[in-house]
């Protein structure tokens, strides 16, 4: 699902679209970013992480720290915080490594569990991913490790969640190559999101955000 100038998604994008299809498409689309609280937070969270490539091995596990995946039928590439490799006999190699191994992603987030599956539909597209890079059987369960309640959920990598990740990605994707930005649908969540003086909800319901700023620029 490779777009028309053949760039990836991110994986990524997936949790800031379900959120707000505008919020992604003013980070994806636009490149337009606001670090406010609950994304410095999530990001110094995340760099404990992001070792490139570090891996350790404890008894019949490898833990691979910030491993980078794609899928080239789903068109998106990310990161993924840490993968656990477990000795299987129904795993596949690992190069360097003696015997099988199965993966499972393992996702560092701030805060607790939410409500929404934005969280769940990040780790399943990784678990997507690792399943085509690796050419491994379908990976059951992945977790996520939340900051503040540092406390471990097991996520089951349902077909349903599966479909709503690759339904999204087509949304996404349709959008991405029209560089299209859908307009502001002011809601409660206006008041945590980091775009939000950037994306105006209250002032700008008419306007996309590069047109505000340029109008911004073009009055001083
Ligand atoms: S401020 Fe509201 S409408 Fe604008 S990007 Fe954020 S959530 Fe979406």
């Amino acid at each position: 699902m490779q777009g028309v100038n053949g760039e990836d998604l991110q994986i990524s994008g997936l949790q800031h679209f379900s959120f707000c299809r505008r919020q992604w498409a003013l980070i994806h689309i636009e490149q337009q970013w606001s670090e406010n609280y609950f994304t410095a937070d999530g990001n110094i969270l995340h760099q404990r992480s992001d070792d490139p490539f570090a891996t350790e091995k404890r008894g019949g596990l490898i833990i691979s720290r910030a491993l980078p995946v794609r899928s080239d039928r789903l068109g998106v590439s990310g990161t993924c915080d840490v993968v656990e490799f477990r000795s299987s006999p129904g795993g596949v190699p690992i190069a360097g490594r003696e015997g099988t191994w199965l993966p499972t992603p393992v996702e560092f987030k701030r805060g607790k569990s939410k409500e929404n599956d934005a969280d769940r539909l990040q780790l399943c597209a990784q678990a997507i991913c690792l399943e085509e890079i690796l050419c491994c059987p379908p990976i059951e369960r992945a977790y996520l490790f939340y900051g503040e309640t540092r406390r471990r959920e097991e996520v089951a990598l349902t077909h349903e969640l599966r479909d709503m990740v690759e339904k999204m990605l087509i949304e996404m994707r349709a959008l991405y190559d029209r560089g299209h930005t859908p307009r502001v649908k002011s809601s409660k969540k206006c008041q945590s999101c980091s775009l939000r003086d950037i994306c105006l909800p209250k002032m700008e319901k008419n306007r996309s955000a590069r047109e505000y700023i340029t109008s911004i620029w073009d009055s001083v």
